[in-house]
């Protein structure tokens, strides 16, 4: 150990050891303290100098205890961050930041109850902290790591009303992080509740330290979606392309100026797996949510197991809502049963009008399409341009050139429509949507774009406002924006958010209803067909199934699938 120290004592590490090393000991709930594996405490060459700080009122005065006092000031610093030799000069004052005067007031109050204490805190021992632990090359200070240790083992104390666990403080029994707990002594082997929320976290380092050791399993996870399929111009693959590489164990390090890949060994991906992608042969596949219906469930898990693969294991995780609360009760309707064959409703008006108006769409863009600059529709949503350009006749593609190329062309269009429309489609709905088409396409259009209603200057984005934050569904990010302004969105987009257009698309935004009552209800289509924005909303809040996983998650669900497929060995 000593040589190795010596070795590395004045190595740099990596920037990416260096960030999970911090979030590792500042995280809010999955960092050491929370998970009572171990806390920021002073060095040992510091013990004899805390000891010698003056009394505080009220609290007992040992030299453990002075100490305890200080480890619940420095709890407050290493929630700013700590700072290592080599942190990246970026960091500070976004990852890593200082406070000036170091008092902490509230959360020191909660340790210190009697004044005097808190005067004698704030006057004498402060004065005498500061060069002990913080690096005042900077201004603000901040918590340098080399002037503190990690205390590992020892006795937690867990706050029953708000969870937090930390350090007991020797003399004091609130807790250090709400105003109303009392903190109580937390058996970290056999505490039930805390072993069901931190345990599989603490797993981990407790194999470690065991004796003997078990060493930890290195899963690396990767993401694949179709939004990382753009090829970049100095690459041979796109980065989804470059996974499915990695995941299937090809080596792709041949390459001249490739940077070392690592096999992948989970792979986290959205329902675009459901269909297709030849990814290989699995042992195991993992379900965030339970699939929208059984056909889906047995493409997905069918993924696994094939090519003579002698095991293979399938987990799929309820969430808590109603549809996968319903199917983890009644797991044996998802995995078994005959599949509902897929039926097209042919003789409802509301989708034979929505594929008109598709038609009429397609037919005037295609009309207009000569005039069009192709590179002023870089991507498929942008085709129909902007609904500004739409609505305020800027664009080639417009709302009133629209209307008037209909009224041009009305009796072509109508014989058209009238060739391809079902002939399940009643006679009565057939002549009403022939004779109402143009009309009603216009309406809908306008009231999806807010036509007539005059121009609110709405405010600039701010900026970075666009990117949705990590661990937002980026999806349901841009409807909102869509919904909040459809000035700003495209044309297309618009229209499919407000139901004028069909959507074919995977089950995200689609839900099954059942009628349980057949005898009592009545017949027709469900009600909210009139109204296709509101229809739109709710079926998004009860079933958005789009694969938004923190990696954590993925890790969390990678191990567990592995430990399935190792219990089955
Ligand atoms: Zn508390």
């Amino acid at each position: 150990m000593q040589d190795l120290w010596q070795d590395n004592r004045s190595t740099i590490p990596p920037r990416s050891l260096l960030e999970e090393i911090v979030k590792t000991i500042t995280d809010r709930w999955l960092g050491l303290e929370s998970l009572a594996l171990a806390s920021i405490a002073e060095r040992p060459t510091q013990r004899d100098a805390i000891g010698k700080l003056p009394d505080l009122a009220g609290l007992p005065n040992t030299p453990e205890a002075k100490a305890s006092v200080v480890r619940a000031w420095l709890r407050n610093w290493v929630k700013k961050g700590v700072w290592f030799d080599g942190t990246p000069q970026e960091w500070w004052g976004n990852k890593v930041k200082g406070n000036a005067s170091g008092k902490f007031e509230t959360a020191m109050k909660r340790v210190l109850a009697d004044p005097a204490a808190r005067k004698t805190f704030m006057e004498q021992w402060l004065p005498a902290l500061r060069p002990l632990f913080l690096d005042t090359s900077v201004n603000p200070p901040r918590l340098g790591a080399k002037t503190v240790s990690l205390a590992l083992g020892g006795d937690w104390v867990r706050c029953p009303l708000c969870k937090s666990v930390h350090r007991p403080v020797l003399g004091v029994s609130r807790c250090l992080d709400c105003d109303e707990g009392t903190s109580v002594p937390l058996d970290t082997l056999n505490d039930q509740v805390f072993e069901a929320r931190k345990g599989y976290y603490r797993r981990g380092v407790e194999q470690a330290f065991a004796d003997p050791p078990e060493p930890p399993m290195a899963l690396i996870a990767a993401e694949h979606t179709a939004q990382l399929n753009a090829t970049q111009n100095d690459s041979a693959f796109s980065k989804a392309e470059e996974n499915e590489l990695l995941f299937q164990d090809v080596d792709i390090n041949w390459r001249p100026n490739a940077p070392k890949a690592a096999a992948i060994d989970i792979l986290s991906s959205t329902t675009t797996m459901e269909v297709g992608i030849d990814i290989g042969a699995l042992s195991g596949v993992a379900l965030r949510n339970m699939p929208p219906g059984r056909a889906n469930y047995q493409q997905r898990a069918g993924r696994a197991g094939r090519r003579g693969n002698a095991v293979a294991t399938v987990i799929a995780f309820g969430s808590a809502d109603s549809h996968d609360e319903h199917y983890f009760r009644r797991p044996a309707e998802m995995i078994s049963g005959p599949v509902v064959d897929p039926r097209l409703t042919l003789d409802n008006p509301d989708i034979v009008r929505r594929h008109v108006y598709a038609f009429l769409l397609q037919r005037y863009h295609q009309a207009r399409l000569p005039d069009v600059d192709p590179g002023a529709q870089p991507d498929l949503f942008s085709v129909l341009g902007s609904v500004a350009n739409f609505r305020t006749g800027l664009g080639i593609l417009n709302r009133n050139d629209f209307k008037h190329w209909m009224n041009e062309n009305a009796t072509t269009l109508r014989t058209r429509v009238d060739g391809w429309i079902p002939t399940q489609l009643s006679a009565v709905d057939r002549a009403d949507i022939l004779a109402t088409m143009f009309d009603s396409c216009l309406r809908e259009i306008d009231e999806a774009i807010d036509y007539g209603i005059p121009e609110v200057d709405a405010p600039p984005l701010p900026a970075g406002d666009e990117s949705p934050e990590a661990g937002e569904d980026p999806a349901a990010d841009g409807e909102d924006q869509t919904e909040k302004r459809p000035e700003r969105a495209m044309l297309l987009d618009r229209l499919l958010y407000s139901g004028v257009l069909p959507r074919y698309a995977f089950p995200t935004d689609v839900a099954t209803f059942h009628v349980f009552d057949v005898g009592n209800s009545t017949g027709g289509w469900p009600v909210f067909s009139s109204h296709p924005l509101k229809a739109f909303r709710l079926r998004s809040a009860i079933c958005a199934r789009t694969a938004s996983l923190d990696f954590r998650e993925v890790l969390h669900l990678g191990s567990a699938l592995f430990a399935n497929v190792r219990r089955a060995v």
